[in-house]
């Protein structure tokens, strides 16, 4: 069976995948697997800049397909603020619940109006040659008031899906899979996976 390789050492994100190429009879492995690729930087502006960097530098140390993802929050109040910087929106110590605090003191007074904001992702594939595919998944919704809920990571607390009627925290794993940003960006990849494979594995 070949393997392809996904730019985290989450291990959610690593099943979650597995589950999906498996279908293609590929099995999918971690940057655990490969210790000597430390940190990846992300030096980009932009979610695709992000995840090119990340799937390119991995294939290229590896000799294997890779794929990255990059994702975060953009709150329109906040011209599209944390963005890129949604890890890190707290500074160098950051944790999920100091960004969190963070959003709702900068949206402190702010209607729910204009509390609008969307979740993006942006995958993509690279092979050590430098072929490439990429998509990107939206989710439309709002900042809450105030924190609510125990699933999921992150802002899933602070994010209302307004056709749901509830925050991302209160959703099960299905429920959230099936309406978030990375679910959609990771079907319109698996989309396009047929024809990336065949030019992948041509010359070989
Ligand atoms: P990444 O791992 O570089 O893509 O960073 C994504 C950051 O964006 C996470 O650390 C979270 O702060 C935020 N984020 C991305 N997706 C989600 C989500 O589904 N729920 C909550 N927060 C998310």
């Amino acid at each position: 069976m070949e393997s392809v390789v996904l730019a985290t050492r989450n291990k959610g994100k690593i099943a979650e995948f597995n589950e999906l190429l498996k279908d293609f009879g590929l099995r999918v492995i971690g940057l655990d697997e490969f210790p000597e690729i430390g940190e990846i930087p992300e030096p980009g502006e932009t979610f695709l800049e992000n995840s090119i960097i990340k799937a390119q530098t991995v294939a290229n140390a590896t000799g294997l397909v890779a794929v990255a993802d990059d994702s975060g929050l953009e709150v329109d109040h906040l011209g599209g603020a944390p963005g890129v910087y949604s890890a890190r929106y707290s500074g160098e110590d950051a944790t999920p619940a100091k960004n969190n605090e963070k959003l709702l003191r900068e949206l402190d007074g702010v209607s729910e109006k204009e509390r609008s904001a969307r979740f993006v992702c942006v995958m993509v594939a690279a092979t050590p040659d430098n072929i490439r595919i990429q998509s990107r998944g939206e989710w439309e919704g709002r900042i809450a008031f105030e924190l609510t809920g125990r699933e999921g990571f992150g802002y899933d607390p602070l994010f209302f899906d307004p056709e749901l009627g509830c925050v991302a925290a209160e959703m099960s794993r299905e429920t959230k899979n099936s309406r978030s940003h990375r679910g959609k960006a990771l079907r319109a990849l698996m989309e396009q996976w047929p024809a990336f494979w065949e030019k992948a594995t041509a010359k070989k």
